[in-house]
C-alpha cells in the first residue's frame, strides 16, 4: 500500500525544493500517493482564502503532510498560513534538529542539538490590537484600571499567552523525545526573572514535568544566557525546549551553528497529525532560479519517513545526503566556502542524492 500524504508545495522556492524532494523520495522505492494542495497567495487568488478548508480536510484525513515554505505578507495582508496550520491542527510541538554534517564549513564540530519549540501560544497566539482602534483603546483602559499605568495613545498590542497546560504538554514531549532517542539532557529556556506570570509559569511547569524523568538530566537557562552559551560552546546542549518565540529565534541561531538554513529540517507534530517542513522560509529573491539548497527539505522528508515507520529507508537517505555533503562536489552555493565558486543547482543536488541511494542499493 502506498503512503497517502498531503503535499503542499508552498510558494517562493517551495515548489522547486518540493519537486527535488519528491523525486528523491520516489527514488527510495517506497510508494507514495500525493494529494497536492495549495495555500497562501495562490489559494487567496483562487478560493478567496489563504488556507482553504479542503487543505485542512486533506491533512486531517492523511495525518501526514510534506510542506514547502509559504510567504506571509509583512505588516499587512493575510495572517501567516504556517501559524494558522499549526494552531488549527493543534500541532503543538515544533521539532528542529540541528546537526553538523562533515563537509559543512562551520566554526563548530559535533553539534547535535534538537530544538523543541512550543507551537501554539506565546506571542504567536495571534491576539493583537492595532494602534488607534476601538479595541486597543478598550485594552488601554483595562490596563489603566488594573495597573494604574497609562499606555501611550499610539500603542499597538501583541499579547503573550502562556498556559500551564501547553507548557506541561511541550516539556513532556521534549522528555519523551529525549527518552525515545536516548538523549541525555533537556534544557528549558525562559525569561522567568522578568516575565514572571508567563515564562514563570512555563518554568514551574517544566520543573514539575522534569521530576517524572529522573533518568534524564534537566536544567533551566535564561534565554539570553542560552544564546551566549550556544555561540561559545554549543556542544554542551542536547535537547532544548522553549516557548514559541524563543524557539523560533533559537532554532535559526542553531541552524547557523551547523551551516545555515539550507541544512536545517523540521516538523510540526500533534497527537495524531504531523507536517514536515524545513526551518527556512520561501526566500522569494531566489524563487524559480533552481539555485537554493534542497537539503533542509529532503532532511525534513527523512524525518517524515521515520514518522511513517520507514526507519531503514530514512537511515539510507540520511546517509546518501551526508555522503553528498561530505564529498562537496554536488552542493549548492550556500555550502561553498567561497560563494563565487561554481555550485550545484537544486535539481543537481537531488540527482546526486538519488545516485548515492542507487549505489547503496547495488
Ligand atoms: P527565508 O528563510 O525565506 O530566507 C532568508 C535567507 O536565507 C534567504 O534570503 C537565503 O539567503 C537563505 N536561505 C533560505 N533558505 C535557503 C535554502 N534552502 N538554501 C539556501 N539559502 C537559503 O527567510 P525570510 O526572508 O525572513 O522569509 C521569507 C518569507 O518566508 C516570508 O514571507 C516569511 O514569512 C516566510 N517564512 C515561511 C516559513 C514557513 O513556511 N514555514 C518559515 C519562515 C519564513
Amino acid at each position: 500500500m502506498p503512503h497517502k500524504l498531503t503535499l503542499i508545495p508552498g510558494d517562493g522556492i517551495g515548489p522547486e525544493i518540493i519537486e527535488a524532494t519528491k523525486r528523491v523520495l520516489e527514488a527510495t522505492g517506497i510508494k507514495f500517493d500525493w494529494d497536492i494542495v495549495i495555500v497562501g497567495q495562490g489559494a487567496q487568488d483562487k478560493f478567496g482564502t489563504p488556507l482553504p478548508d479542503y487543505v485542512l480536510e486533506s491533512i486531517k484525513k492523511n495525518k501526514v503532510a510534506l510542506k514547502g515554505p509559504v510567504t506571509t505578507p509583512i505588516g499587512t495582508g493575510f495572517r501567516s498560513v504556517n501559524v494558522a496550520l499549526r494552531q488549527n491542527l493543534d500541532l503543538y510541538a515544533c521539532l528542529r534538529p540541528c546537526k553538523t554534517y562533515p563537509g559543512v564549513t562551520t566554526p563548530f564540530e559535533n553539534v547535535d542539538i534538537v530544538i523543541v519549540r512550543e507551537n501554539t501560544e506565546d506571542l504567536y497566539s495571534g491576539i493583537e490590537f492595532a494602534k488607534g482602534t476601538r479595541e486597543s483603546d478598550r485594552l488601554a483602559k483595562l490596563i489603566l484600571e488594573a495597573t494604574q499605568r497609562e499606555m501611550k495613545k499610539d500603542s499597538g498590542f501583541s499579547i503573550k499567552v502562556i498556559s500551564e497546560t501547553a507548557s506541561k504538554r511541550i516539556v513532556k514531549f521534549a522528555f519523551e523525545y529525549a527518552r525515545a532517542k536516548k538523549r541525555k539532557k533537556v534544557s528549558a529556556a525562559h525569561k522567568a526573572n522578568i516575565l514572571k506570570f508567563s515564562d514563570g509559569l512555563f518554568l514551574t511547569a517544566a520543573r514539575e514535568v522534569a521530576r517524572e524523568y529522573p533518568d534524564i538530566e534537566f536544567e533551566d537557562v535564561v534565554i539570553d544566557a542560552l544564546c551566549m552559551r550556544l555561540a561559545r560552546n554549543p556542544q554542551q546542549y542536547d535537547v532544548i525546549v522553549l516557548p514559541n518565540l524563543y524557539g523560533d529565534i533559537v532554532s535559526d541561531l542553531c541552524a547557523g551553528l551547523v551551516g545555515g538554513l539550507g541544512v536545517a529540517p523540521g516538523a510540526n507534530i500533534g497527537d495524531n497529525i504531523a507536517i514536515f517542513e524545513p526551518t527556512h522560509g520561501s526566500a522569494p529573491k531566489y524563487a524559480g532560479q533552481n539555485k537554493v539548497n534542497p537539503v533542509a527539505m529532503i532532511l525534513s522528508a527523512t524525518m517524515m519517513l521515520r514518522h511513517l515507520g520507514e526507519t531503514e529507508t530514512a537511515d539510507k537517505l540520511e546517509k546518501a545526503i551526508a555522503d553528498v555533503i561530505a564529498e562537496g562536489k554536488s552542493v549548492t552555493y550556500d555550502l561553498k566556502l567561497d560563494r563565487n565558486q561554481p555550485a550545484a543547482t537544486t535539481s543537481q543536488v537531488a540527482d546526486a542524492v538519488i545516485k548515492k541511494l542507487k549505489n547503496q542499493g547495488g
